[in-house]
């Protein structure tokens, strides 16, 4: 069964998003390297490879659906930020909760498309949505019951980097 062209773009369009918050998180994770926060860059780092995982799971979705595969422009991403790791994990939230919507916004999409193996391919996206911002969401507090205190928040710091690198794919701190 063709995709529809408007899911096409929507997928499309999905790839780009996914290739943005890979970029944007390799950002976040070149500002840790500046700092001592060394176990947040590699946290940043295992997040920037699992969007590029999502970005190729779209493409190769749209490959196996012989849909046209459009690669689109990104933007270069702040390597550097004038704030605290609280603050910075903050913004992480608010892109895991933008990348929700528009994963939302192509099931819904899809649902009025009466596409249902694209509903079906969506819903491993949704489950991940939960799984991020829940992951985050965690992280977030963490580092507000740590505050100023530095021995805190370097422990905060090793477990995000020992969490990652035993990852198994997931990037949980
Ligand atoms: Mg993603």
């Amino acid at each position: 069964m063709k995709l529809p062209s408007a899911l096409q773009d929507a997928l499309n369009a999905q790839i780009k998003n996914e290739l943005q918050a890979h970029y944007n998180y390799l950002g976040m994770s070149a500002h840790f390297e500046q700092t001592a926060y060394l176990g947040f860059a590699k946290w940043m780092r295992l997040q920037s490879q699992e969007e590029y995982g999502h970005a190729m799971k779209l493409y190769d979705y749209l490959r196996e659906r012989n849909a046209t595969i459009e690669l689109q422009t990104i933007d270069a991403p702040k390597t550097s930020y004038d704030c605290g790791p609280v603050e910075i994990f903050e913004i992480t939230l608010k892109q895991e909760q933008g990348v929700t919507q528009q994963i939302n916004d192509l099931y819904e999409l899809a649902l009025n498309q009466k596409d249902y193996a694209t509903l079906q391919f969506l819903t491993w996206f949704l489950q991940e949505q939960v799984e991020e911002e829940n992951t985050v969401s965690d992280i977030i507090d963490r580092l507000r019951l740590a505050s100023d205190n530095t021995a805190g928040l370097l422990r905060l710091d090793d477990e995000a980097g020992r969490r990652a690198a035993q990852g198994g794919g997931r990037a949980k701190a």
